[in-house]
């Protein structure tokens, strides 16, 4: 594959009125030096998905696109979820384009890795990872909270490629193999490395957010992360198999016992250990049915077949021209 690449840009954008204008010129900063350098083609885009934003953003995306052709829009319905974001802008620029890249609105992913991603691409990859070097930037609490993720994941059995977000590159056809994927909850950085196309990655260090607040408060990333595993792993059903069998052996001990001080005469030391199995065993039996009700609410999920996104408009100066 030796010609240049028609570079898509999918970046997802919830509220972003204060970084977008300085993300939008920087992104495009990258993007003019590799037009110069031929690595990717005129028809190149940048596009910015603006996730039901209740701020600035589309109206700045608008202004973006108005202004240079390389910028491109797509506005979604209503607050969709980043993950919905992002798969929502892949599979909509996935005709127009020979590779896309999937980059934040914070920039917290740097830039400046995108030339040796599109490299990979023309060398041969179908995905490229962007990963981070070290954390340094991120608070120590999101720091250790990501790494016990990221190790937990891999001990049920999740195929993770460590210390990467949701910035990477695909190729053209690997998001067709991603549109093949008919789940509602999405994990993309689960899924994606379950494509089994040839991969690469590449490294970077993480920067502060440009501007705003992080959209994604303790609530959102606890619920994140708990939709990772239960999307992709079937290990905690197991774990209350084992909770079962743990508590019918500490059943079966406490029966022994119970009967023993029984033929002993100590009756009244009955009250104490009943009290605690009750509460032992309800306790058990409540966190059990919680986790059941967990993946019975994602078949449910599931078996809505509800659209993941909404597309209100899609703005490319590009449309229907040339290849
Ligand atoms: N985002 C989105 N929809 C949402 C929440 C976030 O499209 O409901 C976007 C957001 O605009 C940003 C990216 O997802 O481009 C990552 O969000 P953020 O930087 O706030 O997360 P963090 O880096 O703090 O984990
Ligand atoms: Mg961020």
């Amino acid at each position: 594959m030796d010609k240049t690449a028609k570079l898509y840009i999918v970046v997802p954008c919830y509220n972003e009125e204060a970084v977008l204008n300085e993300t939008a010129k920087q992104i495009r900063d990258v993007m003019l030096k590799m037009l110069d350098e031929r690595l990717i083609k005129d028809s190149s885009r940048v596009v910015f998905v603006d996730d039901g934003s209740t701020d600035d953003t589309w109206s700045i995306i608008d202004t973006l696109i108005n202004r240079d052709s390389i910028f491109a829009g797509i506005k979604l319905a209503h607050n969709a979820g980043h993950q919905n974001a992002v798969y929502g802008g892949l599979m909509t620029v996935m005709d127009d384009c020979d590779c896309a890249i999937t980059l934040d609105a914070d920039l917290q992913d740097d830039i400046s890795v995108i030339p040796e991603m599109v490299a990979k691409f023309r060398g041969g990859c179908d995905i490229v990872y962007g990963v981070r070097n070290k954390r340094t930037t991120d608070t120590v609490f999101k720091r250790t909270t990501a790494v016990a993720f990221y190790r937990l994941m891999q001990a049920m059995g999740v195929n993770l490629v460590f210390n990467h977000a949701d910035f990477r590159l695909m190729s053209r056809r690997a998001i067709e193999a991603l549109a093949k994927y008919p789940e509602r909850n999405l994990f993309l950085r689960g899924m994606v490395p379950s494509i089994g196309y040839p991969s690469a990655c590449v490294y970077y260090d993480r920067n502060e957010r440009l501007a705003g607040e992080s959209k994604y408060p303790l609530k959102k990333m606890l619920s994140f992360a708990f939709d990772g595993i239960t999307s992709f792993s079937v290990t905690p059903i197991r774990l209350i198999a084992l909770m079962g069998a743990a508590a019918c052996i500490i059943a079966i001990a406490m029966a022994v016992y119970t009967l023993v001080q029984k033929i002993n005469g100590n009756t009244s030391a009955g009250w104490a250990s009943i009290m605690l199995s009750i509460w032992f065993i309800g306790g058990v039996q409540l966190l059990s049915l919680g986790l059941i009700g967990e993946y019975i609410g994602k078949v449910y999920n599931e078996i809505k077949r509800r659209p993941r996104y909404i597309i209100e408009a899609y703005i490319n100066n590009d449309q229907g021209e040339e290849q």
